[in-house]
């Protein structure tokens, strides 16, 4: 038998993504197909890959083909960058066309959104939209279920995942149109799984990795309050623990004085990732982020106080319904004002459910010019911040390719909810500063 509890996580990743037909199929307990639920994980996040779909790899050794299956697992990540319901629906037909009578499909994640859409056209259907590693581990009798705090051994970092979902209504978020629920994971829960790993695997500590989709209403729905800055004070009361990141997930409107206090009392806080999205605060009301600039600079001048080190990561979105030059000028003084390290630049892109898909668009072509424009004086500013940002080929003149460049990439994005960055990395190197030291990422 495959020792699937003490197996790394690359190891994980391999035999998920080389899923293999088993070979005595007669003697299965149970017939399931999981190839559509494999070759859709590719663009699934990477909480639902571990937390739910890596536990899931024994039941997987049941694996055959469609038309032999009892059982078709369907999982898809549905509307991470953009809404894909058209496709989940068009694969959930066909396998419905092609499966044996009387097999039953189970939609598991986030796919399960498509219930109503459904509207019971398909039968013998089954949608968990959420624990359903838990709930496949009852039905097929099995010891799995969802593992909140995963040991990656790719990057010598202990993800821990304490709450699900989110409340907030941002009016560009796909949370506005999807159903996922939110569900934090017991203080009591993570502590005794912290030190049964203190104990087992002391060294895996080192370096703790906190995300979620919105880490600061973590606890909300156990004890009414916000409890991050519990949380922030337990991991760092553990020795072993040198570093602390926050890749995702913290809603800057949502940071509390005890939450920020907790993060500049910690010595081991080393990277922070705090959405700013917008640069006026006509813009941030638009797309109702709850936050407004006073908040922002309070944030990052209380940790850059704190932490002159810390790594601070943010993004924008470019190409806002009834964004005007104004916003874009105020959005470069915004951004230097911060302090950031790192920029991730969107373009912002509609899709029909969003609350915003309501109002006015700017055309590609007035997007665009605002992206020039707003990385062209970004450039220029004597004090612009340790800056590294995406997209290099924008700065790209001399190859005067930037025309075309940005077409494609408006192309490439005109289905994409939020936007996607727009590359990899390029640095503003101001004469006067030298660079901040990089701290080695894990996420
Ligand atoms: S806080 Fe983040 S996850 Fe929540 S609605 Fe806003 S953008 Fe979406």
């Amino acid at each position: 038998m495959t020792d699937f509890k003490n197996m790394p996580v690359s190891k994980k990743y391999k035999m998920l993504y080389h899923l293999a037909y088993a070979e005595d199929k007669e003697s299965l307990p149970f017939k399931i197909n999981a190839d559509i639920l494999v070759s859709n994980l590719t663009e699934e996040c990477a909480r639902e890959m571990m937390v739910s779909y890596l536990p899931m790899l024994p039941l997987l050794e049941n694996t055959v083909h469609l038309e032999d299956a009892d059982y078709i697992l369907f999982g898809h990540c549905y509307a991470r960058i953009r809404d894909m319901s058209g496709i989940v629906i068009k694969e959930l037909k066909y396998i419905d066309k092609h499966r044996k009578p009387g097999a039953e499909i189970i939609v598991v994640g986030k796919a399960a959104n498509v219930e109503n859409l459904l509207n019971g056209s398909i039968e013998n259907i089954t949608f968990w939209g959420d624990r359903f590693t838990e709930k496949l581990g009852k039905k097929f009798d099995m010891d799995i279920k969802e593992e909140y705090l995963v040991y990656d051994d790719r990057f010598d970092v202990l993800n821990i995942w304490p709450v699900d979902g989110c409340n907030k209504q941002c009016s560009f978020c796909r949370r506005t149109y999807m159903d996922i629920k939110f569900e934090s994971i017991p203080y009591d829960q993570i502590k005794a799984e912290l030190d049964h790993i203190k104990k087992t695997h002391p060294e895996h500590l080192k370096h703790i990795s906190l995300r979620a989709e919105n880490l600061t209403e973590y606890g909300l729905d156990l004890t009414g309050h916000q409890d991050l800055a519990k949380l922030i004070n337990l991991i760092d009361s553990y020795d072993e623990v040198e570093t602390i990141s926050f890749p995702i997930g913290m809603c800057i409107s949502e940071i509390t004085p005890e939450i920020l206090d907790a993060l500049c009392k910690s010595k081991k806080i080393d990277v922070v990732y705090l959405n700013i999205e917008a640069g006026s605060d006509r813009l941030l009301k638009l797309i109702n982020k709850g936050h407004d600039k006073k908040k922002c600079l309070e944030v990052f001048h209380r940790l850059r106080e704190a932490h002159p080190n810390i790594y601070i990561i943010s993004n924008i979105m470019i190409g806002l319904p009834t964004e005007e030059l104004i916003d874009i000028y105020e959005l470069v003084d915004f951004v230097c004002d911060l302090d950031i390290d790192y920029l991730w630049i969107n373009y912002f892109g509609v899709t029909e459910k969003m609350p915003l898909a309501k109002l006015p668009q700017l055309s590609p072509q007035l997007s665009e010019y605002h992206l020039k424009l707003f990385i062209n004086m970004l450039r220029k500013r004597e004090d612009n911040p340790l800056l590294r940002f995406g997209y290099p080929r924008i700065l790209d003149k001399s190859k005067r390719k930037t025309y075309r460049e940005l077409q494609k990439l408006a192309e490439e994005q005109k289905y994409y909810d939020n936007g996607v960055s727009l590359g990899t990395n390029s640095t503003f190197t101001p004469e006067s500063k030298k660079l901040r030291k990089i701290p080695e990422l894990r996420f």
